[in-house]
């Protein structure tokens, strides 16, 4: 399987990934009637950048139209779903597996037609689980993943989605810049570097500037990968920050914090999920900074708006799942500290308490907010937990 992995990864490639290559401008102007297939990206002939210069802040063109960039409640995992003011579209991750669908009909219910750049932070499975379905139902313009392997199937379904599409890949590192259109650029912040020991620190980390407001969204990057964008000197700073790795504590340095300063957090996590994210230091980090704090396990789906001069954020409370007790309901307080939640694993179709010893592999974890709602799953009891 590995090396199958690493051969189809050799396919999608594009071309033009060497090292510290910038990537072109994205045709921001372009209608939506592109064709779907994309020709591999030209190397430019251009010498290694230094990563994400700030455009001058006079002379810029006025911002025209809305940012819109909502924070899709896929659970324990990441979607991010922007729409640019001309009217083009970015996704950042589609959650696990099982999201795909969900977050398809929400896509289309938001009048999406055509994703004009896919990135796949990274190659866990709660970023780009349900990323083949998105691919599958959507044209799609750019792909940026990281150029690294994960030996999942959920990895390869989705290299095989992009290959059966005609779609290449683009190597997302620091320094590409995904889109510049007057008032708006895109760009890449991170990873700054390869071989990391942790498949988190390979995060590709979107910067989003807009007039004078800007996003951040990290990934799952950590504490490495967060010292390599200090060190590499971008601009950093933002309004909103997605916090790397669902508010762990191994992400949000108090020194990366500094730097970017954010207005607002936003946190995607799962109700009592296993991992106990967000970290209460973390949290305690961001609020004791006076950041305002937005999670998609209490808020559901969130919604931050710029119009170039001014960030807003709101809670839409709708979700991708179906939301257990109270579905789609604003701003639910999370039940106590995980009791009365379940872990199933879904190969074995067996459920366990949060505090068993024999818990499955984080990837084949099913969290169930009931005993109940394991039984009704199909879900036997763990014999040493009794659940
Ligand atoms: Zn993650
Ligand atoms: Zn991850």
């Amino acid at each position: 399987m590995e090396a199958l992995a690493a051969f189809i990864l050799f396919v999608v490639f594009a071309v033009a990934s060497g090292p510290s290559q910038p990537t072109q401008p994205g045709s921001a102007t372009s209608g939506e009637s592109e064709p779907v297939a994309q020709a591999p990206p030209a190397a430019p002939a251009q010498p290694p950048v230094q990563p994400a210069q700030p455009p001058a802040e006079t002379p810029g063109p006025a911002p025209e139209g809305k940012l819109q960039v909502y924070f899709l409640d896929v659970g324990q995992a990441d979607s991010i779903l922007v729409k640019f003011p001309g009217g083009q579209t970015m996704l950042v991750d589609a959650g696990n597996n099982d999201d795909g669908p969900g977050i398809v009909s929400y896509l289309k219910q938001q009048g999406v037609k055509k994703i004009d750049y896919l990135v796949a932070t990274h190659p866990h499975s709660d970023h780009l689980g349900g990323m083949d379905t998105v691919i599958n139902a959507f044209p799609i313009g750019k792909v940026y993943m990281p150029k690294v392997a994960h030996t999942t199937k959920t990895y390869e379904d989705v290299l095989r989605a992009i290959q059966a599409n005609g779609l290449k890949v683009t190597a997302a590192r620091a320094g590409v810049s995904v889109l510049q259109d007057g008032a708006l650029s895109v760009s890449l912040v991170a990873p700054c570097g390869s071989g990391y020991e942790d498949l988190n620190d390979w995060s590709a980390v979107v910067k989003i500037k807009f007039g004078s407001t800007a996003f951040l969204l990290a990934g799952d990057a950590r504490g490495p990968s967060e010292s390599e964008m200090l060190t590499s000197g971008a601009d950093l700073k933002a309004d909103v920050l997605k916090v790397g790795h669902h508010g762990s504590r191994h992400s949000t340095t108090s020194a990366f914090l500094k730097a970017v300063s954010p207005k607002y957090a936003v946190i995607s996590v799962g109700a009592g999920n296993p991992y106990g994210h967000p970290a209460p230091e973390t949290l305690a980090k961001l609020e004791g900074a006076g950041i305002q704090v937005f999670r998609t396990d209490r808020d559901g789906t969130i919604l931050a708006e710029s119009d170039g001069k001014t960030v807003t954020v709101k809670k839409l409370g709708t979700s991708i799942q179906p939301r257990a007790p109270n579905s789609g309901a604003v701003a639910a307080p999370v039940p106590g500290v995980k009791s009365g939640e379940y872990i199933g694993n879904r190969n074995s179709k067996i459920f366990h308490r949060p505090t068993c010893t024999s818990l499955p592999e984080p990837q084949n974890r099913v969290i169930f907010t009931s005993r109940e709602e394991a039984i009704k799953a199909g879900y036997r009891l763990c014999k040493r937990c009794r659940p």
